[in-house]
């Protein structure tokens, strides 16, 4: 029965997000204020969602004090969105990127703005600023939300026509940048005389994301509309067979289309890590805690870059504890007492147990 309840609870609270989503993405012209409330709240129910298939207690903010009876008749009170985050990264090995967490708390406090503060805007003009800022915000959110959607894809199975509805409506309200698009089309066609390239951005979808080389392989766009900011790799077929592949992060394996080779993050290596060492030479390993990737992360020019997901960063610090480099965790500053994302550290070693 229980167990019964507890499905029954979970399907209702991804309902909700999605409900809160389609809304949100209807009221954007006439209702703005609740767009940013709703899309806002469809976040975090769908992290929490997500938590709450892990297992309930997850969801709770102090889960000893509350019986499956309370949780079930909503008499607790649940994790904030940041610890939802801590929660999903930590105990379910989810890794939701930094950009990714940055963006839904800029979109958590702009819903707590618009409770407390909104005002209507005095003018047309100002209510178009208002809804293409909105617009923005909701699409370069969508962007890590679809991520993680797709990551979660056997999760949300029973929602995928939802999905599906919100990514066109998502995409029917693009419409909303046009004017902003306008008034960078000048600007990006001097530019693009002037040898700039641009590219289609994933979050907004105009021609508009500056691509910046950063060595031969390596490269990021950088959206003008929107401000999406998207690194990429390009590398000719390893296999041979004449194909350049583009290859962004976080799309799981790489397949070349013209002759189904699988790049293998050993191959990425060859390709990227430009710090020659001789093999008798000894080298710290570098690990990247964005995907948990072990030994995965090499050093090309000066970025650090995980050949496993792709996450980017300009520094590699040293865990104290167990002398091993990683990125995406933070500075490292107390890690010979806690340890990194593959070592306890001291803590660790000297807890009974
Ligand atoms: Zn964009
Ligand atoms: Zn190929
Ligand atoms: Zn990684
Ligand atoms: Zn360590």
């Amino acid at each position: 029965m229980t167990e019964k309840n507890l499905k029954a609870a979970l399907r209702n609270l991804s309902e909700s997000a999605f409900d809160f989503l389609e809304r949100s993405i209807e009221e954007i012209k006439d209702r703005p204020k609740y767009s940013v409330i709703h899309f806002a709240t469809a976040v975090e129910l769908l992290l929490k969602a997500r938590l709450m298939r892990e297992h309930w207690t997850l969801v709770v903010e102090r889960a000893s004090d509350v019986t499956l009876d309370n949780f079930l008749s909503g008499q607790c009170k649940t994790v904030t969105q940041g610890d939802a985050i801590k929660r999903l990264n930590g105990a379910c090995n989810e890794n939701i990127s930094k950009d990714a967490v940055a963006q839904f708390a800029k979109i958590a406090a702009h819903r707590n703005q618009m409770i407390h503060f909104f005002h209507e805007a005095g003018t047309t003009k100002a209510g178009q600023a208002m809804i293409e800022g909105i617009v923005k915000e909701q699409c370069l959110s969508w962007y890590y939300l679809e991520r993680l959607l797709s990551d979660w894809g056997d999760q949300f199975e029973e929602f995928d026509t939802k999905i599906a509805t919100v990514r066109w409506r998502m995409k029917q309200n693009r419409a909303f940048l046009s004017v902003a698009f306008d008034r960078l089309k000048p600007k990006i066609e001097a530019d693009s005389k002037a040898g700039t390239a641009f590219q289609d951005c994933s979050g907004c979808g105009y021609e508009a994301a500056a691509v910046t080389e950063l060595s031969d392989v390596l490269f990021e766009k950088h959206c003008r509309v929107c401000g999406l900011v998207e690194a990429y790799i390009e590398i000719p077929c390893p296999d041979e067979c004449g194909e350049v592949l583009h290859i962004e992060p976080d799309f799981g394996s790489h397949t070349c289309e013209e002759c189904g080779h699988i790049v293998t993050s050993e191959e990425l290596a060859d390709v990227l890590d430009t710090e020659y060492s001789d093999p008798t030479d000894f080298e710290t390993p570098m690990n990247c805690a964005m995907c948990s990737g072990y030994h995965s992360v090499v050093q090309h020019h000066d970025t650090f870059i995980c050949t496993e997901c792709l996450a980017t960063s300009d520094s590699a610090p040293l865990c104290e504890w167990c002398n091993e480099r990683q990125i995406g965790g933070g500075d490292m500053e107390f890690s010979y007492h806690s340890g990194c994302e593959f070592c306890e550290g001291q803590a660790g070693w000297t807890k009974d147990d």
